[in-house]
């Protein structure tokens, strides 16, 4: 594990704008502002651990998510069910290509690509592998994580489709739980990555060595 960053810069209360000199925290501490009690800084528990262990799982969760059925209809006395690989595959026969392109985007590209992106800075993190790209790199995540909103709006979906449950033929499978459990996952990670820590870190490590 990489030493604790600390800089002696000043940061503004997001809340009241008050400066203050950038304080040294162990991990699970946070500094409160003194005049408004907004949290100004905090050193999550664990982090890259979590981090580590949460997208390894949301990874292993992606395939079946993919390729189990997700959702079974009743239609006419008949049952159909699909995949969200089947899903896709349907609206490109159908010629609902931008439909198709969006479907595979946000259920499965952007919820894969920030997995990795985390697996990947916290593997480095865990194993002290911090190179001068890794910071480019966070930049790229970090623009990323204005999707993970997009994982909530995707539950919501979810959940009133449960709701439906009770006055249609619809019965979900295992699909839909893996897909679930892949979209917490990856929401989980933005959660659990300390941001402010890794910033720290990548400036000290990867800024000194370019001085
Ligand atoms: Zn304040």
């Amino acid at each position: 594990m990489v030493d604790q960053a600390c800089t002696s810069e000043l940061i503004a209360c997001q809340q009241c704008d008050a400066l203050y000199k950038q304080p040294c925290l162990n991990e699970g501490q946070k500094a409160e502002c003194g005049r408004c009690g907004a949290t100004l800084f905090e050193r999550k528990n664990n982090s890259i651990e979590r981090t580590f262990s949460l997208s390894i799982a949301g990874l292993l969760f992606l395939t079946p998510a993919i390729i189990l059925p997700i959702i079974g209809v009743t239609l006419a006395g008949q049952f159909h069910n699909a995949s969200l690989l089947d899903c896709i595959t349907q609206l490109i026969g159908k010629g609902f290509y931008m439909i198709a392109i969006l479907v595979f985007m946000f259920a499965i590209a952007v919820p894969t690509v920030r997995l990795i992106g985390a697996l990947y800075i916290s593997y480095c993190f865990k194993f002290n592998k911090i190179k001068p790209f890794l910071l480019h790199f966070f930049r790229a995540y970090h623009q990323l994580d204005s999707w993970s909103m997009l994982n909530v709006f995707l539950l919501a979906i979810i959940v009133s489709m449960y709701k439906l449950l009770d006055d249609t033929e619809l019965s979900v499978d295992y699909g839909l739980l893996a897909f679930v459990l892949l979209l917490l996952c990856s929401t989980l990670v933005s959660v659990t990555l300390d941001q402010d820590y890794v910033w720290q870190t990548l400036e000290k490590e990867c800024l000194d060595e370019n001085s």
